[in-house]
């Protein structure tokens, strides 16, 4: 068992997601009821090495439950990937007198905690990113926001596209995976969905689809197509020439990462800071937060980010039965 924490430091890495402010609010608050000190770092690891920490009292969180991105900031750090950096930050954890870090972010984030508790400070991560694309959990504090704004915005976009008669492929987020894609898709009742976990390429299926539904009288055509086939642009260029439908590409970007959090994520958050902040209490440490089949449980970092996470195979038959 790790010897007793005293002082606990708290920061945000990566992407920023809505509900990374409801789990700094639940870090702070849940240590300092257990007596612990709590100190915010800023800016993330780069923050972290440039000694950019603050006493976090319970006022300090107050009215943030509510808003989206994160008070502490966040920041991509080059120099922390070094070992070099990794002792400096370690150092700079002990002069500040912090036993443990809670790291809020993804997958990148929770490689740089491996690396910091290799230099003996305990960690522990909760995984948020909007993009759901970590293996050991079910949900990532953001997700939910994040896919509301874009169903909302597509909804929106899918008004225009039937006025003009439009075919519309929209972009949305999700880096290498399909999750948002799959859930925007299925929610605004859109005629394809391309994910880069299943999408073969084969835009002359695309093409013929867009001609078959226009033949069957629909007046809108939407295309919601993930971050990680790309491409949007010039998907639509080709598609408009092969079918002589006007098709417009919108990418909705950042957008998607901004925005009040909705209550799924703010609770989701606020459990897994809790649950983050006990682990430490219990001598826990390397441990990141997960959820899993509705509970939050916890695993060992190397093991869950040895997961590898596949999306359900009935995904595929479902995005090609709606393709119509
Ligand atoms: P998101 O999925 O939202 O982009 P992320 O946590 O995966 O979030 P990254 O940019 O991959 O985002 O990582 C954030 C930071 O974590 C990096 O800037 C770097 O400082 C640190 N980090 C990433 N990978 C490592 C690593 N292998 N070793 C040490 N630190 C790392």
């Amino acid at each position: 068992m790790a010897k007793t924490i005293k002082t606990i430091g708290v920061l945000t890495s990566g992407g920023d997601a809505p509900g990374m402010n409801a789990a700094i609010r639940a870090v702070v608050r849940s240590g300092l009821a257990q007596g612990l000190t709590v100190k915010g770092i800023q800016r993330g690891y780069a923050g972290l090495l440039n000694g950019e920490i603050r006493d976090m009292k319970s006022h300090d969180v107050s009215e943030i439950i509510q808003r989206g991105g994160t008070i502490l900031y966040t920041a991509r750090s080059q120099e922390f990937i070094q070992e070099q950096g990794q002792v400096k930050a370690a150092e700079i954890c002990r002069e500040h007198g912090i036993d443990a870090v809670v790291v809020i972010g993804g997958d990148g984030s929770f490689r740089g905690a491996i690396a910091l508790a290799r230099q003996g400070v305990n960690t522990v991560g909760i995984p948020g990113t909007i993009d759901l694309d970590i293996s050991c959990t079910d949900y990532t504090i953001g997700f939910d926001t994040a896919v509301n704004t874009a169903m909302e915005a597509i909804d929106k976009i899918r008004d225009t596209s039937s006025s003009h008669e439009r075919c519309s492929i929209v972009e949305v987020m999700g880096r290498s995976a399909g999750y948002i894609a799959f859930h925007c898709g299925i929610a605004t009742g859109a005629e394809n969905i391309l994910l880069p976990e299943i999408y073969d390429g084969d835009e002359q299926a695309l093409i013929n689809q867009v001609i078959a539904t226009r033949k069957a009288g629909k007046k809108h055509h939407i295309i919601i197509n993930a971050e990680g086939v790309g491409h949007s642009s010039s998907m639509a260029k080709r598609i408009e020439a092969a079918t002589g439908v006007e098709t417009r590409a919108t990418i909705l970007g950042y957008l998607q990462r901004g925005g009040s959090p909705t209550c799924r994520d703010r609770v989701m958050a606020t459990m897994m800071g809790i649950k983050a902040v006990d682990i430490l209490v219990a001598g826990g440490s390397n441990r990141v937060v997960a959820s899993k089949n509705d509970a939050i449980v916890d695993f060992d970092f190397e093991e869950a980010l040895a997961m590898k996470k596949d999306i359900p195979s009935e995904w595929m038959r479902m995005t090609k039965l709606l393709a119509r």
